[in-house]
């Protein structure tokens, strides 16, 4: 199922995230706790591919078994940066072969060893790279980007982050997933610049619930996201008691949520990060709006 066909709903729909296991030691705990969030049904799941090789060997054994196991609609992400086309090929054909309809296609970071590399020599520079890869071993992919609300860290502004976003857009991407933010009125603002800068295809909020005081630090430092007073004040409060601390995080989350649709936004994504309990808490605390 395509991912694109599935953002036409009128109600409140959520898609979950999960990251796959960096050796085969994780493998089934993964699996297990893909299990439980497949068993929430939320719209789709994404998996999650790292950069430098780190955890993309599980990515299409995960994402293949959220399809075939528990029949609930997949996006595999890729990267290029500091692969191969060669590589990146063959990843494609078992994107193909595994019957994975959706890509989430994304430069990744770079890995730091190979920041001061010459770049004119890499396959594969930015994301706008890899929509073209695809698009020319399979048109029907449905293919989806990433966004930046608070700017991609590095871009020299706004203005030249929309404009490289309307590249990819019409390099052949579908749908664009946002960066996770803690402030919902970032995310309205940069709607309205992207949509007059004439980028018309949906847009999925990414949300992610801070459920303990270090995961600040760190979800902060790979974002670069703005903390709102009310966010540091709740974390000062609870950030010492563990269950307090993931129970008003849960709470922050879903307020955003009920906030995005309340503005008529009908799809989001959650960063669950392999949290069963916290996708399926904010499902709950969602209940009566989502209908299940
Ligand atoms: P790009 O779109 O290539 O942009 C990177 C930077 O280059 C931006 O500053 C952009 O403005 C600029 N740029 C783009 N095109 C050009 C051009 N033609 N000329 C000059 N400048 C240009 N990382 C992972 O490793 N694995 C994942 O699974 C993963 N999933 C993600 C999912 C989402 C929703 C998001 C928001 C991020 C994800 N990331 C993931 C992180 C992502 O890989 C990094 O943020 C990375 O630094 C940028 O990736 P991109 O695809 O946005 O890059």
């Amino acid at each position: 199922m395509k991912i694109i066909n599935l953002l036409k709903n009128e109600k409140l729909s959520l898609s979950f995230e999960v990251f796959p296991p960096k050796s085969e030691s994780g493998f089934e705990s993964v699996k297990s706790a893909t299990e439980e969030i497949a068993k929430l049904r939320p719209s789709f799941m994404s998996v999650t591919y790292g950069a430098g090789g780190g955890t993309s060997k599980y990515t299409l054994d995960i994402a293949k078994n959220i399809k075939e196991l528990y029949g609930v609609p997949t996006l595999a992400h890729l990267t290029c940066v500091s692969s191969t086309r060669e590589t990146v090929r063959r990843k494609i054909e078992e994107i193909k072969k595994a019957g994975l309809d959706n890509v989430m296609a994304l430069r990744g970071d770079i890995p730091p060893h190979l920041e001061t590399e010459d770049r004119s020599k890499w396959d594969y520079k930015y994301a706008i790279d890899l929509i073209r890869e695809l698009k020319e071993a399979d048109e029907n992919f449905c293919i989806g980007c990433a966004c930046y609300p608070e700017i991609h860290p590095e871009s020299v502004n706004q203005k030249e982050d929309i404009k490289r976003l309307c590249e990819k857009v019409q390099a052949g991407c579908d749908f664009i997933t946002t960066q996770m933010f803690f402030d919902n009125n970032l995310l309205y603002n940069f709607l309205y610049k992207i949509r007059e800068a004439g980028i018309t295809v949906p847009v999925i909020p990414g949300i992610m619930p801070i459920t303990n005081a270090n995961q600040v630090e760190r979800a902060l430092k790979l974002s670069g996201s703005f903390m709102p007073q009310r966010f540091k004040s709740l974390v000062d409060k609870f950030g010492s008691d563990s269950a307090a601390m993931k129970q008003a995080g849960i709470a922050y989350a879903t307020d955003q949520i009920i906030d995005l649709y309340a503005n008529n936004i009908t799809n989001v994504h959650v960063y669950s990060m392999n949290k069963p309990d916290v996708a399926q808490k904010i499902q709950s605390n969602l209940s009566d709006i989502l209908g299940k």
